[in-house]
């Protein structure tokens, strides 16, 4: 069942939506070799209950993160950990919501570690250009497979991969409501899209094959073949205005981020 949020709620929803991102910023800048994604995940957890919310995703499952942080292969889900110590050329996705209010926020970002291979870098690139297309087509009246073809339609004709086994999602006081927002599918096709609706957008992109495998942790995502992976994500809200990126901060637009690095 899909909840609809009044314009209101879509109000209030937007302090969740500023503190996750401005930790995903802070923490992405963080990004260093030698730094590990323990550290990364402590300060997030620091910065998140300092300005009075609760990680959305620390417990989740029994996931025991404030972020999920993925390095290179890896997807999404990954464990931070003070044995994971980022170096130079690595990619790390970082995933994070802080709740505020009762409204959880998620966002992501793939961060640079340095200066990452040029394919690697070229695949993070039009990741990010996904998740704008996908954005655009967030209005009502079209349908969520538009969003959907408009991702696979970038990243597969730049010969990358899209993950079918993991998708966006609906969005409010749980960190995942119906419905599931795919990055694949077919114009016109699928739930069509109204004001209220608050949703995830999050392109899982791959530089190879777009088969992945849960590892022993019972967490990490990574790629069959090893190859690269990037991950881009905001909390939208669909209304009468056009698409509202409800993971914002005071810094301005998103956007800002563009590059990978702060
Ligand atoms: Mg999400």
């Amino acid at each position: 069942m899909i909840h609809l949020k009044t314009p209101q709620e879509i109000e209030e929803f937007k302090g969740a939506g500023a503190l996750s991102k401005m930790v995903l910023r802070r923490v992405g800048a963080m990004v260093r070799p030698g730094v590990s994604t323990f550290e990364l995940d402590q300060l997030a957890e620091q910065l998140i209950r300092m300005h009075g919310g609760t990680p959305s995703f620390k417990g989740y499952g029994g996931f025991p993160g404030t972020i999920c942080a993925s390095l290179n292969e890896q997807v999404v889900h990954g464990i931070p950990s003070p044995d994971v110590i980022l170096r130079e050329g690595d990619i790390v996705s970082i995933d994070t919501g802080a709740t505020v209010d009762g409204w959880v926020g998620d966002n992501a970002w793939t961060f640079y570690c340095g200066e990452p291979a040029p394919e690697v870098k070229a695949l993070c690139e039009c990741t990010r250009d996904c998740l704008v297309a996908g954005i655009e087509q967030a209005v009502p009246g079209n349908h969520l497979g538009d969003i959907g073809h408009a991702i696979q339609t970038l990243a597969e004709s730049n010969g990358y991969g899209v993950l079918r086994d993991y998708v966006g999602h609906g969005v409010g006081r749980r960190m995942h409501e119906d419905p599931n927002v795919p990055n694949y599918g077919k114009k016109g096709k699928g739930v069509k899209l109204q004001a209220g609706m608050v949703i995830a957008i999050e392109p899982m992109i791959t530089l190879g094959t777009n088969r992945v495998t849960v590892g022993k942790d019972g967490w990490v995502v990574s790629t069959n073949d090893g190859k690269a992976a990037a991950h881009y994500e905001n909390t939208i809200a669909i209304t009468n205005d056009g698409p509202v990126i409800l993971t914002q901060d005071k810094q301005g637009s998103w956007c800002s981020m563009q590059g990978g690095v702060m």
